[in-house]
C-alpha cells in the first residue's frame, strides 16, 4: 500500500501530526508520542478543534467519517494512527470491539507474554511502551530492569521468562 503522502504534504499540520507519531515496523502502528488524553487515546488539534489523534489521522487520510458513525481501530491499540488501522464504525461495534478485546476497563492493562517479549527488545522509550500497550510505568520499568514478579504470572511460558531473564516468585510459594 503507497501512503498518501501528497495530501499529508499538503497540509502544515502535517509536519506537527508527523513529529508526534513512531511508526513500529512489526505492527505497523503509527504510536502517537503526543498528548495522551485521560481515555488512553491521543490528543491533536487540527482545523482549529481539538480531537482525537486517530479522529485527524482518519480525516486527514480517509475522509469524512460518515453521519452516526465513529472512527475505530482494527488494531488493539488506542494510541495508534495509522489510518490503514482504523475504520468507521457505529458506536456499539466500537464498543464491542472494545468488550471483544477486553480494553474496555479503566484500569492499566495486564501484562502479556507477547507485551514482555516485545518490552525487553524494543527501542522504544518506557512512556512509549506504556502508551503503546497501556501498561502502567511500574510494569514496564520492572519488566525492563528483568525484577520478579510477585503475582503468578498466569498463562505465561515460565521457562522462556527464565530464558530471558526475568525472575518470577509465585505469591504465598
Ligand atoms: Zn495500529
Amino acid at each position: 500500500m503507497t501512503e498518501p503522502i501528497e495530501k499529508w504534504r499538503e497540509d502544515k499540520a502535517m509536519d506537527r501530526f508527523e513529529s508526534k507519531i513512531i511508526r513500529i515496523t512489526e505492527t505497523g502502528c503509527w504510536i502517537w508520542i503526543g498528548a495522551i488524553s485521560s481515555n488512553g487515546y491521543g490528543s491533536f488539534q487540527y482545523m482549529g478543534k481539538r480531537m482525537g489523534a486517530h479522529v485527524a489521522s482518519f480525516l486527514i487520510f480517509n475522509g469524512e467519517i460518515p453521519a452516526g458513525k465513529e472512527v475505530c481501530h482494527t488494531c488493539d491499540i488506542r494510541c495508534c494512527v495509522n489510518p490503514y488501522h482504523l475504520f468507521s464504525g457505529t458506536r456499539s461495534e466500537n464498543m464491542n470491539d472494545c468488550v471483544r478485546k477486553k480494553r474496555y476497563t479503566p484500569s492499566a492493562a495486564k501484562l502479556t507474554q507477547e507485551m514482555l517479549e516485545d518490552i525487553l527488545t524494543s527501542p522504544l522509550r518506557n512512556i512509549d511502551l506504556c502508551r503503546k500497550y497501556g501498561l502502567s510505568k511500574n510494569v514496564v520499568g520492572r519488566a525492563r530492569q528483568r525484577l520478579h514478579y510477585t503475582k503468578p504470572l498466569k498463562g505465561f511460558d515460565t521457562e522462556a521468562l527464565t530464558a530471558a531473564g526475568i525472575q518470577y516468585r509465585i505469591k504465598g510459594e
